[in-house]
């Protein structure tokens, strides 16, 4: 199965986007380790997205061409057709961005570490710098992650810094918030948030926490 988002919808002439749940299977490992779920996509979407090798990091690379060989990075934003991109994550968030007028897309791979280096709003800052995007005009769709319910540290405000302490509730982040807020703060109006927990709903997507291997895809491409 594959979900979508709302906003997207009034694009799907010159957009194809999507999040793979548990019932699409796992995508995890090297290439390699996924390749037969990259033929399964393909088939069902007619994308076979690049994906980086994702290292928590705030590194965003603008791509014209699919590449060859996988590089590390935690966000990828092009203006080319037909070169889609994805993130994979469990309990981290991917994010993918769209604007109908410059005719731009990224995708963006945010667990705790990205969010505290703020690579939401970095990548919104670049496709400003790349493309002219304003981003008022940007539709930006949030995937399912872990919640505030389950997100939680054994003592926060000794492992997160200290700007995402306002997001903590208890021993507990509230990474949504913390998320629509970077990207409000961004200059970000259209946004979706899939506000589903990864940890409390195994029966669809894979969890970090819930010591599951596998990996939701999160993809998007121009046509
Ligand atoms: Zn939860």
């Amino acid at each position: 199965m594959i979900l979508q988002f709302d906003l997207f919808a009034p694009y799907s002439d010159r957009l194809v986007h999507g999040i793979t749940t548990r019932q699409f299977g796992s995508f995890n490992g090297s290439e390699i380790g996924y390749g037969d779920q990259l033929k399964k996509l393909e088939e069902a979407t007619g994308l076979r997205p690049a994906f980086p090798i994702q290292i928590h990091s705030d590194s965003i690379l603008k791509i014209v061409d699919s590449p060859k060989v996988r590089p590390e990075a935690d966000a990828f934003v092009t203006q080319s057709k037909n070169v889609p991109i994805g993130v994979k994550s469990a309990d981290c968030q991917g994010i993918l961005f769209f604007d109908p007028v410059r005719n731009a897309i990224a995708a963006t791979h945010s667990g705790w570490r990205g969010s505290a280096q703020n690579i939401i709003g970095k990548t919104v800052e670049r496709m400003k710098s790349e493309f002219g995007t304003d981003p008022n005009d940007l539709v930006v769709g949030i995937g399912p992650s872990i919640g505030p319910c389950c997100l939680e540290f054994t003592d926060p405000e000794k492992e997160l810094p200290a700007h995402l302490h306002p997001y903590v509730k208890g021993r507990n982040l509230d990474f949504w918030s913390l998320s629509l807020d970077q990207l409000k703060g961004a200059g970000v109006k259209n946004i979706e948030i899939k506000a589903v927990c990864t940890k409390c709903n195994p029966d669809r997507f894979y969890s970090h926490r819930n010591k599951d291997t596998g990996r939701m895809a999160l993809f998007i491409g121009l046509k």
